[in-house]
């Protein structure tokens, strides 16, 4: 065992969850930065619920010179306003993509939470605007160039979400540096639109999350062709198509994969008398519009498959049937139209577990037809309503929205394979494709199973590696 002091890494989330992402790297006296300042959510948030206790930051900011943010999903950003409050007023680095994304992102989220005051909301984004700066991928930025506690960033690109990074930290210490890399969340193969991450040069310790470290993906690659299979299936009573989605990431991968099925089965029917081609695609989420616009304009961030398609002349998240839909009131009079009558149609609508959002007046008036479908392509959490609609529509059961009971008469369907995050395959991949091994790996965000196979993997093919799970095995052992 070393008896080295720095760096050392305090983590003040995603220990024993997968949310409130917030990691300290100490890289010498009185001197540290944070990679991401995450919202706890769901059942992780203490106190009964999300938005109860630990909005505020409950360590101290003294020693925090910088914020590294490795992409902008909400369990990675969402206390940054609270931290802001709480008077940090450093650099906040992350990728070019993500600084577009980010103040979006915080505004959405403020608006809603516990922050919800227009002229509060002003102030904060200004003074993100401000902290913000926008790194390149694959170059070196010191952050501190002090002579005896020096700090280097990079990032490398994780194939997550769009900007999405992982971040090397070089620390210079006496004798050599010390390299220590945040894995943030990685991305998975065949994902539309990013490339997969590589695995990093070198680390001499590797932060990596865990996620599905226990479970592989089912055959991401057949994805389109199974989604093209529900639907068609789907519309053959012309009743519209519900699609709960999260509005970054998860709907510009559904528009990349619908556009590719308009693209090859243009004049076969999706359904009765209406080819692929004429088949209209309702976004309606300003959230989810307002990402793809940004998505459409970052093409130099997007993959070699994504640009080829486009220098094809196609518009894979911009295709001719595509509409997406802003004001309450347009949304109001889209749902009255389809429930008033067969009108065969996509529509996306967050939030993608059903908990809130456009998609719950979609699903109030449409889940007691039988001629609507409803496809989940993503993780529903226990005790929300897509959970209930997963598990008791099937047998004609009822899902509740503001305490009124909705009998569930629409088909309900589950498409596998969606995951933004990488497999136990990505995840062993990416720890173990660097010419040496790290000397310590560190498993964070996820669940107690998931880290602790993944860590008896690692311990196997990596037999000189510490692997360490923080949370246990860091408690005292002798007490
Ligand atoms: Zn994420």
């Amino acid at each position: 065992m070393t008896t080295r002091i720095f760096p050392r890494i305090v983590h003040h989330g995603a220990i024993n969850g997968v949310t409130g992402s917030c990691h300290e790297l100490q890289y010498a006296d009185s001197k540290s930065v944070l990679v991401d300042c995450g919202l706890f959510q769901g059942s992780e948030a203490s106190g009964t619920g999300a938005d109860s206790n630990t909005l505020e930051i409950d360590f101290s900011l003294q020693a925090v010179q910088a914020l590294v943010v490795t992409h902008v999903h909400i369990d990675h950003v969402g206390r940054i306003p609270y931290l802001l409050a709480a008077g940090f007023d450093g650099p906040i680095y992350c990728s070019e993509p993500s600084a577009l994304l980010l103040p979006l992102v915080l505004e959405d989220a403020m608006k809603v939470g516990a922050m919800g005051n227009r002229r509060l909301i002003g102030r904060y984004l200004q003074q993100l605007q401000h902290q913000l700066v926008a790194l390149p991928y694959r170059r070196w930025t010191d952050v501190d160039s002090s002579p005896d506690a020096g700090l280097a960033i990079r990032l490398q690109a994780a194939g997550h979400i769009l900007g999405s990074a992982y971040v090397e930290c070089r620390v210079q210490l006496p004798e050599r540096p010390h390299t220590v890399v945040f894995s943030g969340d990685l991305g998975a193969p065949h994902a539309p639109l990013l490339a997969p991450p590589q695995p990093p040069e070198a680390a001499d310790t590797l932060v990596m999350e865990s996620t599905y470290g226990d479970r592989d993906h089912e055959d991401r690659a057949q994805r389109v062709e199974r989604l093209q299979r529900i639907i068609e299936r789907a519309l053959v009573d012309r009743g519209a198509v519900l699609i709960p989605a999260f509005s970054i990431g998860r709907t510009q991968e559904l528009l990349y994969e619908l556009e590719e099925i308009i693209h090859r089965s243009r004049d076969n029917l999706a359904a009765r008398g209406i080819p692929w081609k004429e088949l209209e695609i309702v976004v309606d989420s300003p959230l989810a519009s307002r990402f793809t616009r940004f998505y459409r304009k970052l093409k130099p961030y997007w993959d070699s498959e994504a640009r080829q398609r486009l220098q094809q002349g196609r518009h894979p998240l911009a295709f001719e049937q595509l509409r997406t839909v802003d004001s309450h009131r347009d949304h109001l009079a889209i749902v009255d139209y389809v429930k008033e009558r067969d009108y065969p149609c996509i529509i996306l609508a967050a939030s993608g577990m059903c908990v809130a959002g456009r998609i719950v007046n979609y699903l109030k008036a449409l889940v007691g037809q039988q001629a609507t479908d409803i496809v989940f392509v993503g993780y529903q959490a226990r005790g929300t309503p897509g959970r209930d609609i997963q598990t008791y529509g099937p047998s004609g059961g009822y899902v509740s929205f503001d305490g009124e009971r909705y009998p569930i008469k629409a088909g309900v369907h589950t498409l596998g394979g969606y995951s933004a995050h990488a497999d136990r395959a990505g995840l062993l991949a990416f720890a173990t494709g660097m010419a040496e091994a790290p000397a310590e790996i560190r498993l964070i965000h996820g669940d107690s199973a998931a880290k602790h196979e993944l860590a008896n993997e690692l311990r196997e093919l990596l037999p000189h590696t510490e692997i360490v799970v923080p949370g246990d095995s860091e408690l005292p052992r002798f007490v």
